[in-house]
């Protein structure tokens, strides 16, 4: 894969899969802009990858940050050739019978109105551009339920179902627009998820969660990354519309009997 003189953006790329997808990108010769509302860690990856890169601070929720950004990335790169639509929060867990209506706001919020901000805001640039790749993190949370994550499942769905209009729309401008389900994969999140669960033993959750899945262990964000500049480079010139799962089998195998 080739990104040399390429511009990529990745929205959440201050910590995991998002971290390892600028990081990817820029190994492989792309300019990058990091995008993220944590502006300690966001500047540490901009400046891990050196010159090549910038960070923005933005919270995806608001259309003026998600406009500053792709300001951004044309005042100092000039174009916008891959975007990682993938800042995403998981929420609580709980039942549906008990969910917090603020919580489920607040997901939908930055999974769902996130994600389409970022294709309002870039796609217009994409179309000038006549070019352009676009990947959006959903996850197998998109593909099937999950138990207590009533927010996080219904905002996954969502973003397969922006991917696929914005497929439809963007095709025929020679631009590509797909979702990645990740499984679970080894970040905050789902640390975070597995101390709800259990807050006094939340590795014994994450150790028979991974015990379950045919490659018995995590995902690493460097995989989710592989997937996503796979998706975004030349190689991929076909693949529109399409949702593709890293998920170590999860979703082929969703229980054994043992
Ligand atoms: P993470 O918490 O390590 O990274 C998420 C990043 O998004 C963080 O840097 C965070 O600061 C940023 N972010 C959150 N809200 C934001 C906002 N409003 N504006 C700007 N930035 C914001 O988690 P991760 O696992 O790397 O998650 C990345 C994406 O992958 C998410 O969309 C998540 O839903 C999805 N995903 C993760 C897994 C998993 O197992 N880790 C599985 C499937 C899908």
């Amino acid at each position: 894969m080739d990104f040399n003189g390429k511009v990529a953006v990745v929205t959440g790329g201050a910590h995991g899969i998002g971290r390892a997808v600028s990081l990817g990108f820029a190994r492989h010769g792309a300019r990058v802009v990091v995008v993220d509302r944590d502006a300690e860690a966001g500047e540490a990856v901009a400046a891990e990858i050196g010159k090549s890169a910038i960070f923005r601070q933005a919270d995806v929720t608001r259309a003026a940050d998600v406009e500053a950004f792709v300001q951004a990335a044309l005042d100092n790169f000039g174009a916008i050739d891959c975007f990682h639509n993938n800042a995403g929060i998981e929420g609580k867990v709980a039942p549906t019978a008990e969910y917090e209506e603020a919580v489920f706001d607040a997901v939908m919020g930055v999974n769902v109105k996130g994600v389409f901000l970022g294709l309002r805001h870039v796609l217009p640039v994409m179309i000038r551009q006549g070019r352009g790749a676009v990947v959006n993190t959903a996850s197998i949370a998109g593909l099937v339920g999950t138990v207590g994550m009533p927010a996080y499942v219904a905002s996954k769905h969502a973003v397969i179902g922006l991917t696929k209009v914005a497929a439809g729309e963007v095709g025929p401008q020679g631009i590509r627009v797909n979702a990645i389900c990740p499984g679970p994969i080894a970040t905050r999140m789902v640390q975070d998820i597995a101390k709800q669960v259990s807050p006094n033993n939340p590795e014994g959750v994450e150790e028979r969660y991974a015990a379950s899945l045919p490659l018995r262990r995590y995902g690493t964000p460097e995989e989710v990354a592989n997937l996503v500049l796979f998706l975004c480079s030349d190689l991929a010139g076909n693949i529109t519309g399409a949702q593709y799962v890293v998920d170590g089998g999860r979703t082929a195998v969703p229980a054994g009997i043992s």
